[in-house]
């Protein structure tokens, strides 16, 4: 049977760092959508240039070029066994679209982690954030450096820090989530999908607790 989980939380929660270690320990598809937007605009397709006038800005890319990408990807043979959702759904209509895509499929959601952090404490977080342009991973300079400064420590490659993670966008993105994302917690929660974890803990038990309440829900 194949599993469905939706990774919730704000920006800067540790989702993309949870979801690079939970898909891997689950063998399940990881599909981030901030990274489908950002390798589209790498390669600088129609829809990396459209998608990038509203990630620049700290804004969502509208639903519908959003959901149409989702569902392209969602189709792919890597996602017969299942898919863990990282960044997407981030507003009502893409919950509802998300829903429908898969009952057609005759699947549905598993279980939504929601890792929770108090807005105070992402400012710091985000603005701290280095990414490696090679495998993706995500250091932060306080909080989980790399072993030499300014460096991936899995493949050596120089890190960036993500034009959308300087200062002022990452307040507009984290107004954008409070908006626009956080009523997704609700709407899970009344389907008895939701399981909140405390996104201050380290991040070996943020993955504890996260597998944990994986388990419990897909056994
Ligand atoms: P992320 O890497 O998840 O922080 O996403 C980076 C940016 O990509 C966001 O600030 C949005 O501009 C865009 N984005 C990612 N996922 C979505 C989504 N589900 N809906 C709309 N925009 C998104």
């Amino acid at each position: 049977m194949a599993s469905f989980i939706v990774l919730l939380g704000p920006p800067g929660a540790g989702k993309g760092t949870q979801a690079q270690i939970i898909s891997k320990t689950l063998n399940l598809a990881h599909i981030s959508s901030g990274d489908i937007f950002r390798e589209n605009l790498k390669n600088e397709t129609e829809l990396g240039k459209k998608a990038n006038e509203f990630m620049s800005r700290g804004e969502l890319v509208p639903d519908d070029l959003t959901i149409a990408m989702i569902q392209d990807r969602l189709s792919r043979p890597d996602c017969v066994d299942g898919a863990l959702l990282d960044g997407f759904p981030r507003t009502p209509a893409q919950a509802e679209a998300l829903s429908k895509m898969l009952a057609e499929w005759g699947v549905g959601i598993d279980c939504v982690p929601y890792i929770s952090v108090a807005p105070e404490i992402l400012i710091e977080r985000l603005s701290g954030r280095w990414t490696c342009p090679t495998c993706g991973y995500v250091y932060h300079e306080q909080f989980n450096p790399p072993v030499v400064v300014g460096y991936c420590d899995k493949d050596g490659s120089k890190l960036y820090q993500r034009e959308d993670d300087k200062s002022e966008t990452v307040t507009r993105r984290i107004d954008v989530y409070l908006t626009q994302t956080s009523p997704l917690i609700e709407y899970y929660r009344g389907r008895n999908l939701l399981a909140e974890i405390d996104g201050t803990l380290s991040i070996e038990e943020v993955t504890k607790k996260l597998l944990a309440e994986i388990k419990l829900k897909i056994g």
